[in-house]
């Protein structure tokens, strides 16, 4: 959680955090990119905030907090370095991003330590962000090679048309606190790979993260100005200064829905092209012939991956009642077993992100149980002073319960039971999101059948996991708009263009 010490008087800080360096106590060798780029921290008189570790409270970093000014400065040299990095070749481009995907690996524990620490989430957890983040990388230097074009002659002849892609030019990145590391790469390597600059503002939660991957992409080779990360406690005004500057082309957001619908209406005014990923509500099918032993562990990582703070987190779990009481009495156990408390001290499951996070989770639990829900399952928390909940297993849950309908982010699972196919679509389709789905079935026809009936971007099926940088990531309805990854997230950050040529 962030907390901003100063603001009122300020004094601009351009650069700051370029070569400010954030110190990692848990990293053994330092921080990921010492060896690179000197330190010097912020002015002293320059307004800053505190970074702590949602696990024990402790303050972690002090980093600068950014306003206006620096948000423009950002862009000044964004778009300086545009010209310079858009003529680069393909080949150059995919060369520095496939250094950066071994520079990653190559601090993948460092990484890993800062992400759990800022974040919270389990050193397991953390390293596989690390790896998932650095994929991102890898596939887009393979995919900087391929821009795609095409070249055809006009039906009524007498002309030739040649498609080609170009950089959308500079664009902003926002980026949420969940996967600090991940929601980064997936979109700074796309972007740098067609050519584009770009300015990013990461969640003041967790800018430590997203500060050592710039560093590694300055050491992989990446010039100044192409990757501009601004931390600030003030996301409405850095964000808004670049949505308004006409030299930025290109705003891509991963966050809440809420914030990504109030981002489009901005980026209205100025026709700013926009990719949105957005909230979701995934609902976990689990049919009567499934595989329950399967079921169970691929709801355990669709459910409590990050501590079940995460887009693609399962939020619905449909149950069909003829394997109910089995699948609920198996799945609790796990349950039972997690073992919640500090990344360092071995936790699996770590804190939820702020108080305010906390309060939250615990009034909808609350209301949800009012509401006739029972508490079937729950592992015991830790003693600490961070902000922990404990895993927690509904069952009895009223299909109009609000707890199915909200994205719930935390370590919460309520369970509904299904008979009839058609009203379990209902169901699950009756929500404004659309991001992930899961179903488990032994029947492999019945299973695709499922999938194809549910509005989802991404369905898993039996696996409780969708994430993958070679697949087009992204929501349908309220969950977004865009994809991330695959060929599609390339073409997310390019402008398609066509020169006619006469042939007469
Ligand atoms: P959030 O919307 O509160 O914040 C996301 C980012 O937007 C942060 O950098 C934040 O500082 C910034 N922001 C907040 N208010 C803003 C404003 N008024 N103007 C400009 N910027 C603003 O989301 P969060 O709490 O950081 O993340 C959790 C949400 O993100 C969940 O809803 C989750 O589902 C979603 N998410 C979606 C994906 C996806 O790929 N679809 C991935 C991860 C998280």
């Amino acid at each position: 959680m962030a907390t901003s010490t100063r603001r009122g008087s300020r004094t601009p800080t351009p650069l700051a955090y370029r070569s400010y360096l954030p110190r990692c106590p848990s990293c053994r060798r330092g921080p990921p990119t010492e060896r690179a780029v000197p330190v010097t921290n912020p002015t002293p008189s320059a307004p800053t905030f505190t970074v702590e570790d949602p696990a024990t409270l402790e303050v972690i970093e002090t980093v600068p907090d950014n306003g206006i000014e620096e948000a423009a400065a950002a862009v000044d040299r964004a778009d300086a370095a545009f010209t310079g990095w858009s003529r680069t070749s393909p080949r150059h481009r995919s060369d520095v991003l496939r250094r950066a995907f071994e520079l990653m690996l190559r601090d993948r524990d460092e990484l890993a330590a800062l992400i759990a620490r800022e974040n919270g989430k389990s050193l397991a957890d953390s390293a596989a962000e690390v790896v998932y983040a650095a994929e991102f990388f890898r596939w887009f230097s393979e995919e900087a090679v391929r821009p795609g074009g095409d070249y055809g002659q006009a039906p009524a002849g007498g002309s030739r048309t040649l498609v080609s892609h170009r950089p959308v030019g500079v664009a902003a990145l926002v980026t949420p606190w969940n996967f600090p590391a991940a929601m980064a790469t997936r979109k700074i390597a796309p972007a740098l790979a067609a050519g584009c600059t770009v300015v990013l503002k990461p969640a003041a939660e967790t800018p430590l993260t997203a500060l050592a991957v710039a560093r590694l992409l300055i050491e992989a080779g990446v010039p100044d100005g192409v990757v501009e990360v601004v931390t600030t406690t003030d996301a409405p005004a850095v964000v808004t200064t670049w949505l308004l500057d006409p030299r930025v082309r290109k705003v891509s957001f991963t966050g809440s829905t809420g914030v990504g619908r109030a981002l489009l209406h901005q980026a209205a005014d100025r026709v700013l092209n926009a990719s949105m990923e957005l909230g979701g509500n995934a609902p976990v099918v689990i049919t009567a012939d499934a595989d329950i032993e399967a079921a169970v562990a691929g709801t355990m990582v669709a459910k409590f991956r990050n501590g079940g703070q995460a887009c693609t987190a399962a939020n619905r779990i449909y149950v069909h009642d003829d394997v109910a009481d089995e699948f609920i009495a198996r799945f609790g156990a796990e349950v039972e077993k997690l073992a919640v408390g500090p990344a360092v001290d071995g936790g699996t499951i770590g804190p939820l992100i702020t108080s305010a996070a906390l309060e939250r989770i615990t009034r909808s639990v609350d209301q949800a149980v009012a509401e006739g829900a029972r508490i079937s399952h729950r592992a015991e928390t830790p003693d600490a002073a961070g902000y922990f909940y404990a895993p927690t297993v509904l069952t009895d849950v009223n299909p109009d319960a609000a707890i199915l309908r909200d994205e719930i982010f935390g370590p919460v699972a309520p369970v509904v039971l299904w008979h009839d196919e058609d009203e379990l679509l209902r169901q699950v389709n009756d929500t404004d999101y659309g991001l992930a789905a899961y179903v488990f079935s032994g029947d492999v026809a019945q299973a695709m059948r499922l999938g194809e009936r549910i509005e989802a971007g991404m369905v898993g099926i039996n696996r409780g996991i969708v994430s993958d940088p070679s697949a087009p990531f992204g929501g349908m309805k309220q969950s977004g708009l865009g994809r991330e990854g695959a060929r599609e997230g390339l073409r997310e950050f390019q402008e398609t263009q066509y020169l006619t040529v006469d042939w007469t």
